[in-house]
């Protein structure tokens, strides 16, 4: 194995020793039964590079509710379809709000700030599901594909919780309809929006599937476009500004990439020109975001040089 492997290796399993005890400062997602049961200790870390290595630490195979990492997902897949009329809908903008906030919403009528929070990632799936026949199937194709790997599933048990606990996400999607901003039937749109959150995936997955981020809009391993290099430039900028939440500004202060975090305690984080990080750890912080997996991102940007704004 080449050096710089070896060495990578070695960082990631040095970092996840040191960063996993930080875990007990946080909370393990409780809004829904099937989250607040997750082991709080798991965690893992992978590195997956444009040059076509994936190195990995920890629980790094362990799949984990994805949640609002499919937001991105969804993203692409919407402004493949609908181009550039997507940003008369939803806007480019920090929300400096939490994740799940409806405040904005009604002041801002029913457009909202970005579409890595609820409001508009449930914007987006209702694109998905007014222009595709099968919209869920659409989504988990394409997220298979990108992962190369049929076998990546919608966890039914977190789908059902989600569902049973998703008043406040119908809110936000009511307002937005009452404002003439969502096409579809809510019932239909919240039923997308939550089986996307509930796919389950590995940390090696995640950070293989977003390879095309880093690299224009296409995927390094098959050559294809995914995305326009332009479409790849706006999901980064987003997520550099909006990805993690309130915490953003932090985020790109300190560790100075595009990321996006999922209350199920994943983070995914975009080297552009290098590839993609990965980590893994279900205790999340106030504000929704796992505390040792943004550690672990941080610890490999600063270690390697990676931050955007070198
Ligand atoms: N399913 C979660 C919700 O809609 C996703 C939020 C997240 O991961 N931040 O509340």
């Amino acid at each position: 194995m080449n050096k710089n492997i070896v060495d990578l290796h070695e960082k990631l399993q040095a970092l996840l020793l040191t960063q996993r005890d930080s875990s007990i400062q946080g909370k393990v997602a409780d809004y829904i039964p099937a989250l607040a049961s997750v082991k709080p200790d798991l965690a893992g870390i992978s590195v997956a590079t444009i040059a076509g290595n994936v190195v990995s630490a920890g629980e790094y195979q362990h799949p984990f509710s994805i949640q609002s990492i499919s937001k991105v997902f969804g993203l692409v897949m919407a402004m493949n379809r609908i181009g550039d009329s997507l940003w008369q809908r939803v806007r480019m903008e920090p929300s400096g709000q939490p994740f799940n906030s409806i405040i904005q919403l009604e002041w801002e009528k029913g457009i909202p700030r970005n579409p890595v929070i609820n409001a508009g990632a449930l914007l987006v799936s209702d694109v998905l599901t007014s222009h595709f026949s099968s919209s869920k199937l659409a989504f988990l194709t394409f997220v298979r594909k990108l992962a190369g790997n049929e076998s990546i599933f919608v966890d039914n048990q977190v789908y059902q919780s989600e569902l049973t606990h998703g008043n406040g996400n119908a809110a936000l999607a009511y307002l937005m309809k009452s404002f003439g901003n969502i096409e579809s039937e809510i019932p239909e749109v919240l039923s997308h929006y939550f089986t996307q959150c509930s796919i389950a995936m590995s940390c090696e997955q995640l950070a293989k599937s977003f390879l095309f981020l880093a690299n224009k809009g296409i995927d390094p391993r098959t050559k294809k476009t995914i995305c326009t290099a332009r479409d790849a430039h706006r999901v980064n900028a987003i997520l550099s500004t909006s990805g993690m939440y309130d915490q953003s500004g932090e985020f790109a202060f300190s560790v100075g990439l595009p990321a996006k975090s999922g209350v199920g305690g994943g983070v995914m984080a975009v080297v552009p020109g290098y590839g993609v990080i990965c980590s893994w750890s279900p205790p999340l912080n106030s504000f929704g975001n796992s505390v040792v997996g943004m550690s672990l991102v941080a610890g490999v940007a600063e270690e390697l040089g990676l931050s955007i704004y070198h």
